[in-house]
C-alpha cells in the first residue's frame, strides 16, 4: 500500500515554478519602500540601479556570460524570442532572409516566423528524430547562404530532449550564421556557458528555475548591434525601453543565486525521482515514453499511452486522484491539437493526441512519485473502459 501524499499532488513544473521564499523575500522591499526608479538621478533612484545590475551579474555568471552587459532583461522568454528572431531580421548587415529553426519550437518561436514570412522572410524547419533530437549535420545541410538566423531550443518543454547545441553552435560558427538558443528550460536547471557554446543569442527565462513570472532576459553576444524590439527610453541601454521591472529584476537575481549554489544536489535529487518514476512507468502496458531517455532534462518525464487522450487522462488524475499534470505545453493545452511535437517525432496523430507530461519540483518526494505510479494504471482503466463503453 502506497501512502497517500499530501494532495493536491503538484507535476507541472515544466508549465511554472513557484518564488522560492528567498526570491519573495528579497522582492518585497522593491515593491514599497524601494520603489524607486532606477533611472532618476538621485541616491534611492541609484540604489534601485545598483540592485538591477547585481542581478545582471548574477545572471552572467549563471550562464558564463562574458559580462554582464552581454545581458538585456525583458518581459519573459516569449518577448526575448521575439525579439532574438525580428531583431536579427532588422539588421542591414545580415546574410538574408532566411530563418531556420526545428520541427518542436515553442509557438514564441514559429508564430514570430509566421508573421517575419508575411514580410518576405522565409522560414524553414529541420526535420527531429523519434527521440526529438535536431541533428547538427541536418542544420549544416538546411543552412543556406542567404541564412540569416538558426535558432534551435536547449530543451522541448514537452519531450525534455537536451538538443547538442555545442555541435549545432559549431557547425552555425563555422558557416558564418549567428545561432539564437532558446534555453528558457535549461538555464538554471542544468550548467550553460554561453561563452562555451560559443552562441550569439540565448532566451532566460527565471519563471521556470523558481525567479518571477513577467521577467526574463536575452543574451546578446558583444558586437551583435541587435535593434531594440520595445523602443522608447534609454533603459537597457537603449535596447530594451520602459521602466524597468525591478522587483521581479531582483527576484531573478536570487534565483540564480540560489541555482548557481544548488544547481548539482538539485540535479541529483531530480534525476533520482526521474529515474524512479521512469523504472515504474516502464512496465505499463500500451505506455510509450516519448524523447531520449539518455539525454533529457533531469525534472522531466513524458509519455503517451495507446488509446488514451491526454485531456480524458488529466482531468481524471485531477478530478478523482487530485494529481495535476500536463498535456504538451501549458500555453497551447487549450487548442485541443494534437501537439506537432509529438508529430514532429513521427508518431501517429492519435498518439499524438495524448501528449502527457510529468514534470518534477524541488518538494517533489519519491512517496509522491510512488502515489502516481499507484493511482495512473487504475485512472488508465476508468478512462479505457469509459472510451469503449460509449
Ligand atoms: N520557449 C520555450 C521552450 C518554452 O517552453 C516556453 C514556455 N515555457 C516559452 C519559450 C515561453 O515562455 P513564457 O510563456 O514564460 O514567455
Amino acid at each position: 500500500m502506497v501512502k497517500t501524499p499530501k494532495l493536491p499532488l503538484y507535476l507541472d513544473y515544466m508549465a511554472s515554478t513557484p518564488c522560492l521564499p528567498e526570491v519573495v523575500q528579497a522582492m518585497l522591499p522593491y515593491f514599497s519602500e524601494r520603489f524607486h526608479n532606477p533611472q532618476s538621478a538621485h541616491p534611492p533612484g541609484e540604489e534601485s540601479l545598483e540592485a538591477i545590475e547585481r542581478a545582471r551579474r548574477t545572471l552572467a555568471l549563471l550562464i558564463g556570460a562574458p559580462s554582464p552587459k552581454d545581458l538585456f532583461f525583458t518581459s519573459g522568454a516569449t518577448e526575448s524570442n521575439n525579439w532574438a528572431l525580428k531583431g536579427i531580421l532588422q539588421l542591414p548587415n545580415r546574410r538574408g532572409s532566411h530563418i531556420l529553426i526545428s520541427q518542436i519550437e515553442h509557438l514564441s518561436i514559429t508564430h514570430p516566423c509566421k508573421s517575419l514570412e508575411r514580410q518576405d522572410v522565409t522560414a524553414t524547419q529541420v526535420a527531429v528524430d523519434r527521440l526529438g533530437r535536431v541533428s547538427p549535420d541536418a542544420v549544416k545541410k538546411a543552412i543556406r547562404t542567404e541564412t540569416a538566423l538558426v535558432s534551435i531550443t536547449h530543451a522541448s518543454n514537452e519531450v525534455g530532449t537536451l538538443e547538442p547545441i555545442a555541435d549545432i553552435a559549431q557547425v552555425c560558427r563555422k558557416a558564418g550564421v549567428p545561432l539564437h538558443v532558446d534555453a528558457s528550460n535549461t538555464v538554471g536547471i542544468v550548467p550553460i556557458s554561453v561563452a562555451q557554446l560559443g552562441c550569439d543569442l540565448m532566451t532566460i527565462s527565471p519563471h521556470m528555475f523558481y525567479g518571477p513570472k513577467g521577467i526574463g532576459a536575452l543574451y546578446v553576444r558583444r558586437g551583435l548591434r541587435l535593434p531594440p524590439l520595445i523602443e522608447g527610453g534609454t533603459q537597457e541601454e537603449g535596447r530594451r525601453a520602459g521602466t524597468e521591472n525591478v522587483p521581479a529584476i531582483v527576484g531573478l537575481g536570487v534565483a540564480c543565486e540560489l541555482a548557481l549554489r544548488d544547481m548539482a544536489s538539485r540535479a541529483r535529487r531530480f534525476t533520482a525521482l526521474r529515474d524512479r518514476l521512469i523504472s515504474g512507468l516502464r512496465p505499463l502496458k500500451g505506455l510509450h515514453l516519448t524523447g531520449d531517455l539518455a539525454n533529457r532534462l533531469p525534472h522531466h518525464v513524458s509519455c503517451v499511452i495507446d488509446g488514451v487522450e491526454s485531456e480524458t487522462i488529466l482531468q481524471a488524475l485531477a478530478l478523482d486522484d487530485q494529481v495535476y499534470a500536463a498535456s504538451g505545453t501549458a500555453c497551447s493545452a487549450k487548442a485541443k491539437q494534437p501537439s506537432y511535437v509529438l508529430q514532429a517525432l513521427g508518431y501517429s496523430e492519435q498518439h499524438a493526441s495524448g501528449s502527457l507530461v510529468f514534470s518534477l519540483g524541488l518538494e517533489t518526494t519519491e512517496n509522491e512519485i510512488d502515489y502516481l505510479l499507484d493511482v495512473l494504471p487504475k485512472a488508465i482503466v476508468r478512462v479505457r473502459s469509459l472510451s469503449t463503453n460509449h
